[in-house]
């Protein structure tokens, strides 16, 4: 089947001044070379819908009228990626690049259930604006003109701070169920109202999130939990009915609350935060529950919490995969919680230089602070026994 969505023709086009400190400065560069090789070239997406409301951009996307192979030339150190999508990554160091996209047309080629199969036919710019998300997300920066391009309304729906479908909602959820997911993060980081429309849609359409690879819904739960309105994501996830669909094994309780909070405030202080926590946060409860079941069969305290590990993470990354090093390390705080709860003097030091400590000691002051009031004295103890061990390094 194919889709083909109309768009305006006759864009608003408004003159505005970036700051040059906002814009990212590889960003510049890759739409310079790109420009003066005589393509068109812009600034698009979530950077210049964040660049409109003073916030600082998470990354940069260019697009071009260039096809992929055109762009990969023009840059030495640069990568084509994607089957679906075709994208240049233009390098400029291990894990910083700049995605520089081609335009697309409005033509995507669905299976009979309306999940878009491919999308690799290059149009016009406005072809392209329509097959994004939301009109927020639909906006296009030309730099060497200081003018943002609007073909859906995004500048007005920035204005009013409200988040409009490109297109039918019901459809465009169907092709691709993650907008659900997308809208939801995007009304709480920008503090925006989904449309009716949206919500609606949402609501009766959760379920098509089933139909998600393991290995996307993974890349997408980071973006939803790593910042500082996690709490209010979570929140709305399950009020939408989605949140069943990433976890199932987890049901809100204190501490996933207060874990949540704890994210905020450590990215707002500029700290280190993994997921690792705060999946581990939200499958503890699960972990429990496994555990107390193993346990009236298996007479091993540490191999019943070592199966109830293994059987929860299972069930998870069966919906939202989960790399290795993140399993290993929900295991490790997780298997250090009796044994911080013990306070074994033979085990102090042990524990105390196992690379996972902080993070299983944080796990157990969160833990305190929230459903096991009663752990207050092992936390003080664990607390006192790092004061300790820094005065006798010192
Ligand atoms: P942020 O980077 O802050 O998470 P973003 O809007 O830049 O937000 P990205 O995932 O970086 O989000 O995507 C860049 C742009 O690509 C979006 O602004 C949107 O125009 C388009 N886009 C991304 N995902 C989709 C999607 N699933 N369907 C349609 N368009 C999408
Ligand atoms: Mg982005």
């Amino acid at each position: 089947m194919q889709i083909t969505r109309d768009c305006k023709v006759e864009p608003i086009r408004q003159s505005v001044q970036f700051s040059n400190k906002l814009l990212d400065k590889n960003a510049l560069r890759v739409v310079d070379i790109i420009y003066k090789a005589g393509f068109e070239v812009y600034l698009v997406g979530g950077c210049v819908r964040d660049l409109l409301l003073d916030l600082k951009p998470k990354d940069f996307d260019v697009v071009t009228n260039a096809s992929p192979e055109q762009v990969h030339k023009l840059f030495k150190r640069s990568r084509m990626i994607g089957r679906r999508f075709r994208l240049v990554h233009v390098m400029f160091g291990a894990r910083d690049f700049i995605e520089v996209a081609t335009f697309r047309s409005g033509k995507v080629q669905t299976a009979k259930n309306g999940v878009i199969m491919r999308d690799n036919c290059y149009g016009k710019l406005e072809e392209d604006a329509v097959r994004r998300d939301f009109n927020i997300n639909a906006l296009y920066y030309d730099v060497h003109k200081q003018e943002v391009i609007d073909y859906v309304g995004g500048l007005k729906d920035i204005e009013v701070s409200e988040i409009n479908m490109i297109g039918e909602a019901k459809a465009r959820f169907k092709e691709d169920p993650v907008r659900m997911i997308r809208a939801i993060r995007f009304s709480e980081k920008l503090n925006a109202e989904l449309s009716c429309e949206i919500q609606g849609c949402i609501i009766k359409q959760a379920s098509l999130l089933k139909n998600i690879s393991s290995a996307r819904l993974y890349e997408e739960c980071i973006k939803l939990f790593q910042n500082e309105y996690s709490l209010q994501v979570y929140e709305q996830l399950e009020n939408y009915g989605l949140l069943k669909y990433l976890f199932k094994q987890t049901h809100k309780n204190a501490f996933i609350k207060k874990a949540c909070i704890n994210t905020s405030q450590r990215i707002k202080q500029n700290k280190p935060v993994t997921p690792a926590f705060l999946f581990a946060v939200f499958l503890w409860q699960a972990q429990n529950n496994r555990f107390v079941h193993i346990k009236k069969k298996q007479h091993s305290f540490h191999l019943a919490m070592m199966q109830a590990c293994d059987e929860v993470i299972i069930q998870q990354i069966k919906q939202v995969s989960l790399p290795k090093y993140l399993t290993t390390r929900i295991k490790d705080i997780w298997m250090m919680q009796p044994k911080l709860e013990k306070m074994y003097p033979k085990k102090i030091e042990f524990l105390l230089n196992h690379p996972r400590f902080r993070m299983g000691y944080d796990f157990l002051v969160l833990r305190s602070k929230s459903i096991n009031p009663e752990l207050k004295e092992e936390v003080d103890f664990w607390t006192k026994a790092q004061e300790n061990a820094l005065c006798n390094h010192e």
